[in-house]
Parts: C-alpha cells; structure tokens; sequence
C-alpha cells in the first residue's frame, strides 16, 4: 500500500484558479498548494494577500496572475504571456458573480455581466488552456457550477441560467476530451459561508428555511470543498469526466 496515497499528489503539477482572493477559489487554492501543486491565482484586483499568507503557511508555492474576466475581449490577450510561462495542468474556473432582482426589472447590464464572468470567461479559459492539455494528452479542468445547476433559485435568473450552462458545458467539453486525456467536471457547492451568500444570510427568514433543509444541519465552509478540488485535481479521478460532484451536506438528497 505504500505510495498508494500518491493518487492523490499533485506534486509538479501547476493550477490556475480564477477567483482566488475570496471564499470557495481561496480554500480551492490552498487545499491544491497543500497538495503539491504551483497555484496561479488568479484575480481581478492585486489583493490577494490573505491567499497567499494561507498557502506560504503551508510552505505551498504560488504566483499570481490579474485578469478581470467580466472583459471578455480581454482575456485572450492577457492570458498569453502566463501561457507561455506555464505548462497548466489543472484548471478551477471558481470566479463567480451573482446579481438579485426581480426578473420582470433584471438589469440588462447585469445580466451580461453574471453570464461573462460566470459562463462566457469559462468557454474561453477552458478553450485556451484546454488546447494545450488536449496536445499533451493530459490535463484536468473543474468548473464551479451551483446547485442552481439543477434548480431556479429566487431573483437570479442570469446566475441560475449561466450555472445550468456551466453544468452542460461541463458535460460538453467531457465528451470531447475524455478520450483525449482531458477529463472535464464540476463541482456544485450547497450554501456556503462566503460573500456570494452574505445578502440571503442576512435575511433571517431566508437564512433559517434554508438551515433547515440542509441534512448537515449547518451551512457550508469554503474548505469543505477543497477534498473534492483535489480528487478532481489528481490521478485519482482519472476515469471521471463529465461528472457534477454535489458538496451541499445532502440539500439535493431532500
Ligand atoms: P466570493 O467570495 O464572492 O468569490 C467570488 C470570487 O470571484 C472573488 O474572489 C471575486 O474577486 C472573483 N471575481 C468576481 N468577479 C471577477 C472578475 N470580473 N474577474 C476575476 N475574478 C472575479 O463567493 P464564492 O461563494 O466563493 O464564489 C465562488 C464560486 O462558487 C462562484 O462561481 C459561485 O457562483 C460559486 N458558488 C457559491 C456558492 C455559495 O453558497 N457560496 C454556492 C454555489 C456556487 P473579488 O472579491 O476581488 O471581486
């Protein structure tokens, strides 16, 4: 059995994960460092320092890379020289915006705000380092997709549409890539404790109904989905591809 916990190693691997300054892409970005592998974190502002601290605690290694991925045009070009720099093997496309309002006064701007960031950015950093993983038969993409990948949600009809898309994008780039090395998937978090959830958190009615459908019996924590980054990161899901793994404490089994 020696060694056999090295299915799990992601030693002299590099990541990228978009959305590393906050709450899910943090804990992601530190359980993949305490791992093995060379994080790029990846943010829109040069704030991430409380990452970094996080990492360095663990001697894991890091750099960082600013794109704001809500300029589409953009990313292309920005994202060439890190390119060039990096091999990237593991990709977490965790950046995420959400946006509330009735949908008969949903805010157009909003709307395609949610959808860049949250879907459109996705197609494109899937699309520009997948290339490379598909020509070196080898390579490992996760998308941050939503319970609202299965649900309607209330008030948030441009972060439920672009979940739901997360969720069969996920499926459609598996289908082509699994044969060639690349396997595809996401993960869909339940409520977790970040700011993407501070409003409905805030509403105590809103707050409590929702304790009390989760089976756990408390809301989640960004670091309760670093275990899954990493089986999704490592040779131990080697034979899993267009999978949606659900971290909710049994919210969806109700
Ligand atoms: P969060 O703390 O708000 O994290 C979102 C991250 O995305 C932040 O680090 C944010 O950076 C970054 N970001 C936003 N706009 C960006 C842009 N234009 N360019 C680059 N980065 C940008 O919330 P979170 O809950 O951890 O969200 C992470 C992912 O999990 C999202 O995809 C979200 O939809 C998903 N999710 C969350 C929950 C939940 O219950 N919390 C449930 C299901 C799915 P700044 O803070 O610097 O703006």
């Amino acid at each position: 059995m020696a060694g056999y916990l090295d299915l799990f190693s992601l030693q002299g691997k590099t990541a990228l994960v978009t959305g590393a300054r906050t709450g899910i892409g943090q804990a992601i970005s530190f359980g993949l460092a305490a791992a093995g592998a060379h994080v790029l974190l990846l943010g829109h502002r040069d704030n991430l320092d409380e990452t970094k601290a996080k990492i360095e605690e663990v001697g894991g290694s890091y750099e960082t890379v600013l794109i704001d991925l809500s300029e589409i045009k953009q990313i292309r070009e920005k994202l060439q020289p890190v390119l060039e720099k990096h091999q990237i093997d593991i990709l977490v496309n965790n950046a995420g915006v959400i946006y509330r309002e009735p949908a008969v006064d949903y805010n157009e701007q909003e709307w395609m705000r949610v959808i860049d960031v949250n879907l459109h950015s996705v197609f494109i950093l899937s699309q520009e380092i997948g290339k490379g993983m598909v020509e070196r038969g080898s390579g490992k993409i996760i998308n941050i997709a939503s319970l609202l990948s299965f649900q309607g949600g209330v008030f948030v009809p441009a972060y439920t549409a672009s979940k739901h898309a997360v969720a069969g994008l996920t499926k459609s780039l598996a289908n082509e890539w699994a044969g060639k090395g690349v396997q595809v998937n996401a993960i869909a978090p339940g409520y977790i404790e970040t700011n993407n959830t501070e409003a409905i958190r805030n509403d105590e009615n809103r707050s409590k109904s929702i304790l009390e459908r989760i089976p756990a019996g408390r809301w989640g924590r960004p670091e309760d989905l670093a275990g899954a980054a990493v089986f999704l990161a490592s040779p131990a899901s080697d034979y899993v591809s267009g999978h949606v793994l659900v971290v909710d404490g049994g919210w969806m089994g109700r």
